[in-house]
């Protein structure tokens, strides 16, 4: 970060920066207070009183913003934030942050605030010799600390997590007044820090004012703006270079400090209060990493209140792991104060063939790539799947076969028809875009531009769908997935999925059709709705759909009748009570009314093949698969003893989420269904295992954009309120508010208007007459204009599917754009 140089003692920094470098890393110091009488908190101090605690520091304020809950400073080295009863205070170099801690002690105690929580923690510094007292060692901060806080009521204690041949180790010095018991708190506070060492040069290189002239572009360059795009930042850009932001989404709060300079570059980012259910931190992580490309980064998560909280080691553990970079240590410790933290570090993964691939792809000529089979079958063995390929490849090669050579190489590894996936990727034509929001932004952003278009589209990511492809293969290896085309019936997401061997499951005639019409034979299809039309059902049968769920003794009649050959599973009623769309009120049999059910079957001569179930669309407990697993073992036992022989077949239904998404972690779902399968139902029975994932593959694989067509200003207790129409809404895609119970994400893109400052507080409304289409409510936004798009990600599932043209709108026919991201 860069240097606002002040008195005399600061020149010795400029010489300390120029001898070895700056110490990036930020000692970070948080007080908790409880109040005797005064409700303003510590929001009464005074600036002057707060530059009398940054001048113990050493430290200045360079910029600030406030909102209802929270005022943050940028400061010359970092950040403070102040909240009524909540202090932190995070600073780098070689400031002095302890010797401000007398100062905020007799402050606040001037305003009747009692501490009753300090935690001070850091990472390893770059340059500990630089430091001085009181910060020459963890020892000597924690004698420090111990003389102001040592004897708080549940005691204290300093730890440093890591190991002792780490580079980046946790110190952690907690003092409480709080037994775990007593926190009183209801729902848990998350605390993420990232640190990251050694960052990419590219990336650093949008922290020189020489490449991008103002703060608001290195966040806009750097991709910061989209790491939480709902919140809003105040940045600051330093001289010759550095950044530091702050950023507040309600009470919630960011921030991010860089040192760009190449030697001993570093750069944070600690987001506090986010909770996780509305934020996916681990693709939070991601698109941190993404933004620097560290070689070295630790992640600590701090949790207040785990006691009361659902988390696990199972979810801050092992499961985090960042893409591209391999687990370096992992550890946690519980903390007085009703503390959890969980500390890991990172490594970026190197790949050792990198070379010789790009060495490969060099010696290979425009013709040998436009053979794509030929290609596909000389780079497949040479590639790993996680490499950016367009930069290895020459200018004058089209998108189109660097997108080809790229699908047959996610597609190989997976033994599927590669030569199938290329035919229907070529067919699409995607675009090559990056893998970050704001590639796909300015992708969508051009395509505006350059057909002049007004109507909302849908962006599908070819990329996305080939790599949850991976994902489920490499994660559910003995499932196979039948694609719930009622989710999404999207043809060229139904054309890639049949191209990359999926089946179907079809829940009407017309569904039915669709898929035949791309050539999926019926043995790839399940007419998986347990109470069918009696012409669906005749349709079938004609079409060779034999297989189809029932959960009733009137649905086995008319399947006699209908289709006497008919191969029928018994549905059963499996629920994750957590779910967002439940489906045991109206589907699945109860255990107890099995036997009968079976032995009808039995009578009529009906073939019964096996077991389905569906935990509920959205699931939140990787264990209501493991349930569903173990009643159906039940139910295959149950029919062995009736005789009934043709049992081959397990369905696990849908439930399954993509990471980022709200829901069940899928490595969860998917470890919690490994499990139960190779207790219930190992190899050896040769029983084939299905499931019918819907909003998996098509959630993450599509993005809305929609115009904004109108405007206003309206003021609100003295704040102004952004009001804006678009064109879809809840009667169109956004129908997923009211039947998918789904949370929506949005970002701004300017296309008409230039990027302003300051962002609102904003309603947004679909465009009909109707009051009910309110899309969404007290947002963030910056400030748009008519003419200025807004950006929907995770817009796939249950979205056009279920849209109608209420009052005259096109809103449920939208063009779809296809693109391939490449990361
Ligand atoms: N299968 C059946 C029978 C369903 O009813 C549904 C959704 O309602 C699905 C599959 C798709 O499930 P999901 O949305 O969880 O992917």
């Amino acid at each position: 970060m860069g240097i606002l140089y002040q008195n005399e003692e600061d020149i010795t920094n400029i010489q300390l920066q120029s001898m070895k470098g700056f110490e990036g890393v930020e000692k970070r110091l948080q007080l908790d207070f409880i109040s005797i009488d005064n409700t303003k908190g510590l929001r009464a101090l005074s600036r002057k009183q707060i530059e009398q605690i940054l001048m113990a520091a050493r430290c200045t304020i360079v910029s600030e913003l406030s909102s209802s809950d929270v005022d943050t400073y940028v400061l010359s080295e970092s950040s403070l934030f102040i909240y009524p009863f909540k202090l932190i205070m995070k600073t780098c170099g070689t400031t002095k942050l302890l010797n401000a801690v007398p100062v905020i002690l007799g402050l606040s105690s001037g305003l009747c605030l009692d501490v009753k929580c300090c935690m001070y923690t850091r990472c390893s510094y770059l340059f500990p010799e630089e430091q001085t007292y009181p910060h020459e060692s963890f020892a000597q901060e924690v004698k420090y600390l111990d003389g102001l806080f040592g004897n708080l009521g549940a005691g204290r204690q300093a730890c440093v997590l890591g190991g002792p041949c780490k580079k980046q180790n946790w110190h952690i010095y907690i003092a409480s007044v709080d037994c775990a018991e007593d926190s009183g708190i209801s729902f848990p506070i998350y605390t993420l820090e990232i640190c990251m060492t050694d960052l990419d040069r590219t990336r650093a290189a949008h922290f020189y004012k020489s490449n991008c002239s103002n703060a608001a572009e290195m966040t806009q360059k750097s991709g910061i703006s989209m790491l939480l795009p709902q919140s809003q930042i105040c940045d600051y850009g330093f001289d010759p270079c550095g950044y530091s932001m702050n950023s507040v989404e309600s009470s919630a709060v960011a921030t991010i400090h860089v040192t760009p300079e190449q030697g001993f570059s570093y750069a944070s980012f600690e987001a506090m209060g986010y909770d996780p259910n509305y934020v996916d931190f681990k693709a939070l992580i991601d698109n941190v990493l993404l933004c620097f490309k560290p070689a070295l980064c630790s992640v600590a998560v701090h949790i207040k209140g785990f006691q009361t909280s659902w988390c696990s080691s199972s979810l801050w553990g092992s499961s985090i792991s960042p893409r591209g970079y391999v687990s370096d240590h992992f550890s946690m410790e519980k903390l007085p104060g009703d503390y959890i933290v969980y500390f890991h570090t990172f490594a970026e993964q190197v790949f050792d063939r990198q070379s010789s691939v790009a060495t490969c792809l060099d010696q290979l000529t425009v013709e040998q790539i436009t053979d794509l089979r030929s290609a596909s079958l000389k780079l497949s063995g040479e590639l790993s799947c996680d490499m950016p390929l367009t930069s290895k490849l020459s200018k004058n090669v089209s998108d189109n076969v660097v997108s080809n050579i790229y699908c047959c190489l996610l597609a190989s590894t997976q033994c599927c028809s590669t030569f199938a996936v290329q035919h229907v990727v070529s067919a699409m034509d995607p675009m090559m875009v990056g893998s970050k929001p704001v590639d796909l932004d300015n992708l969508i952003k051009k395509h505006i531009d350059s057909t002049r278009r007004e109507d909302a589209f849908y962006v599908m990511d070819v990329g996305v769908v080939l790599r949850l492809w991976r994902t489920w293969k490499l994660s559910l290896p003995r499932v196979h997935p039948f694609y719930a085309v009622k989710c999404n019936c999207n043809v060229p997401l139904l054309a890639l999925l049949s191209a990359l061997g999926a089946g179907f499951d079809v829940a009407s005639k017309s569904e039915l059709d669709l898929v035949r019409s791309l050539g999926v034979g019926g043995d790839r299809v399940i007419f998986a709705n347990p109470c069918k039309l009696p012409s669906h059902i005749r349709h079938a049968a004609n079409h060779n759909v034999h297989l189809t769920t029932f959960d009733s003794e009137g649905e086995l009649y008319k399947l006699h009748k209908l289709n006497p050959q008919a191969e029928v599973v018994l549905r059963i009623r499996v629920c994750d009570s957590g779910a967002r769309c439940p489906l045991g009120v109206k589907y699945g049999a109860e255990m107890n009314e099995c036997e009968h059910l079976l032995a009808v079957a039995k009578e009529l001569g009906l073939q019964v093949v096996g077991v389905a179930f569906h935990v509920g669309s959205g699931a939140s407990d990787p264990s209501s698969f493991a349930h569903g697993i173990a009643q159906a073992r039940q139910l295959f036992d149950v029919a062995k003893s009736m005789g009934l022989t043709c049992m081959r077949l397990l369905d696990i239904g849908g439930g399954f989420v993509s990471d980022g998404g709200f829901g069940v972690s899928f490595s969860a779902a998917a470890s919690s269904i490994n499990e139960a399968l190779e207790k219930f139902f190992p190899p050896s029975l040769g029983i084939t295992v299905i499931a019918e994932p819907g909003r998996f593959f098509a959630e993450e694989s599509f993005t809305l954009a929609a115009q904004i067509f109108g405007n206003r200003i309206r003021q609100k207790e003295g704040l102004e309120i952004a009001e804006y129409w678009i064109n879809d809404g809840i009667y169109g895609s956004m129908n997923c508010l009211l039947y998918d119970h789904a949370k929506l994400l949005v970002r701004g893109l300017h296309v008409s208007s230039a990027q302003g400052k300051e962002g609102c507080q904003s309603t947004v409304f679909g465009p009909t007459c109707d009051g009910l289409d309110t899309v969404m409510q007290n947002i963030w936004l910056p400030r748009l204009d008519c003419g200025d798009w807004l950006v929907f990600p995770r817009m796939g599932a249950y979205t056009a599917a279920a849209a109608s043209s209420f009052n005259g709108f096109n809103i449920c026919g939208f063009e779809t754009l296809c693109v391939l991201s490449t990361s």
